[in-house]
């Protein structure tokens, strides 16, 4: 940690800045959802900011850089700390930055919008879709111009900002028809601020913006970005449950407590798949994750009805009929439909119950349980998700369903390159660090790619081991003295 006399002296230079100074406010504002991993959690303990700023536009942004380029004090880019990597808890102390306030669109010319990275995605969401959510694609129709969306957001849009996803996130909702947010076409660009004595501006395109994805905040200052849009729908939200017996897949055959997660497996497969109907989410829970919502949050217990595997999903309103017709193909149930704008507007939506939410959902009731992030093997994937489902997810005979050790949760989407494969998130009784390994190399062995969500490291999560050149290269460029979230880069600064 840098001592408190040089921050205070930095924040005396520039008196006019939206400072935060109470050590236990800055503590809390220094902390995100890494305790989802008790690893991080531990390693994270007591790490905080020695102060918190607020810029409110590029001039006080600039100043701030700056100052801290010259005295050599760290800086640490917060958007809404909803990451899950301890990725904006400061590791080194120094200026903790709330990119809040910096929030506005720019602009936004038919599908294409640029906002400051400090925007949520909702309100970004909102603002490209038109006031009324609800109706905005009729609204802009008889206005004369189409309505637009984003193409994918995380799980936690409501709170998170558009900086965050970008330096700290993948996709999510929208991933399962426009891939990651990293996949090609989907950020067109970056403005991008340097830390330097004399900060510089560079406006990157395409690639050479997505070289600071997910880094972390470890390689440049992203002041706004560039999005192309999707168009808008109207989406509506379903739920879809798969029994083991009877009254599911299995007809009339002995229940079978696999038969459900298989049938809402091969649903979700055929729902990604259907070229007819527009989707934006595709979630499957096996058998006894539901009942990690409804012990949270009773009233969704006649949604998600006990031993039973659940589909979540949004697909364009017009294609409810055609949506229903397959779940019933593949012995499904519909237990919930719900204009997916309105449940957002109510706090309702099913949208966060899918992505890591299922993850804060199980915590709630058993924190005992952490979790993985994966990604099978496109063509192979549900082969994959079986195995590893037969392997680790039953739980031993006479011990209840939520006693297994690895509960299943999948999210169709569609990989960078464009397949169609499933991810996962699955729920892992944590028993400890050695365990977690064996059931991370297992799940290697099998061919699933695991992006281990316990490391500290940027290098050890979704990039395997080691920083792509051009994530180098552009921390050469735009923090040449190492002072962005310094420690979170394991190969920075590089061998002399
Ligand atoms: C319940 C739950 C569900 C989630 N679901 C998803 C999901 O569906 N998909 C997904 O991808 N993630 C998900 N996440 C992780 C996280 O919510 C998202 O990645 C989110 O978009 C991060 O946004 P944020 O504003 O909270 O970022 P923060 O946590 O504040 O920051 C994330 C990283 O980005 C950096 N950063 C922030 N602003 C800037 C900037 N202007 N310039 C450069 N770097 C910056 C920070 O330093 C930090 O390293 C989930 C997390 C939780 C707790």
């Amino acid at each position: 940690m840098s001592e408190a006399p040089t921050v205070d002296a930095l924040a005396a230079t520039l008196p006019a800045l939206d400072w935060t100074t109470d050590r236990e406010r800055v503590a809390l504002l220094s902390r995100d959802f890494s305790w989802f991993s008790p690893i991080l959690k531990a390693a994270l303990e007591g790490k905080s900011a020695d102060i918190a700023v607020r810029p409110r536009d590029e001039d006080e942004l600039r100043a701030l850089v700056a100052e801290c380029a010259r005295r050599r004090i760290p800086l640490t880019l917060r958007g809404a700390a909803t990451g899950n990597y301890g990725q904006c808890t400061p590791l080194a102390g120094g200026v903790l930055v709330d990119m809040g306030a910096m929030n506005r669109v720019v602009w936004q010319r038919g599908g294409v919008v640029r906002a400051q990275a400090g925007i949520r995605l909702a309100e970004l969401e909102r603002r490209v879709r038109g006031d009324s959510a609800a109706n905005s694609a009729a609204k802009s129709a008889k206005e004369g111009g189409p309505a637009y969306e984003l193409r994918c957001m995380s799980s936690t849009f409501r709170v998170a900002t558009l900086g965050g996803l970008f330096g700290g996130g993948f996709g999510g909702v929208g991933s399962v028809t426009y891939g990651p947010l990293g996949a090609p076409g989907n950020v067109l660009g970056a403005r991008v601020l340097s830390l330097e004595p004399e900060p510089q501006v560079v406006e990157l395109r395409g690639a050479d913006a997505l070289a600071l994805h997910h880094t972390w905040g470890t390689t440049g200052i992203v002041l706004e970005l560039e999005l192309a849009l999707a168009p808008a729908q109207e989406w509506l939200e379903m739920v879809v449950v798969f029994g083991s017996g009877a009254d599911g897949a299995g007809g009339d055959a002995a229940p079978d407590p696999a038969a459900g997660f298989d049938a809402a497996l091969d649903f979700g497969e055929a729902l990604a798949l259907a070229p007819g109907i527009p989707k934006r989410n595709i979630a499957v829970l096996a058998d006894p994750v539901p009942g990690f919502i409804t012990k949270g949050t009773p009233r969704w217990a006649p949604v998600f009805p006990a031993g039973h595997a659940a589909a979540l999903i949004a697909v364009a309103a017009s294609a409810e009929p055609a949506a229903a017709a397959l779940a019933e193909r593949f012995g499904g149930r519909v237990t919930h439909r719900a204009d997916s704008a309105e449940a957002q507007r109510r706090n309702q939506t099913i949208l966060e119950m899918t992505w890591n939410h299922s993850t804060l959902h199980a915590l709630k009731v058993d924190p005992g349980r952490t979790y993985l992030q994966t990604a099978f093997t496109a063509g192979r994937h549900l082969e994959q998700v079986r195995t590893m489902h037969q392997r680790f997810g039953r739980a031993a005979p006479g011990e209840p369903p939520d006693a297994a050790e690895v509960l299943m949760h999948v999210e169709f989407i569609r990989s960078a390159d464009g397949p169609l494969i499933c991810t996962s998130l699955p729920l892992v009784r944590y028993t400890g660090e050695e365990r977690l390994q064996e059931i991370i190399d297992a799940y290697r062995a099998a061919g699933v790619r695991v992006n281990n969500p316990h490391v500290r490291h940027v290098e050890d999560g979704r990039f395997g081991g080691t920083l792509p050149p051009a994530a180098l290269a552009a921390k050469r460029r735009f923090d040449p003295l190492g002072l962005l979230n310094p420690g979170k880069l394991r190969t920075w600064p590089p061998p002399a």
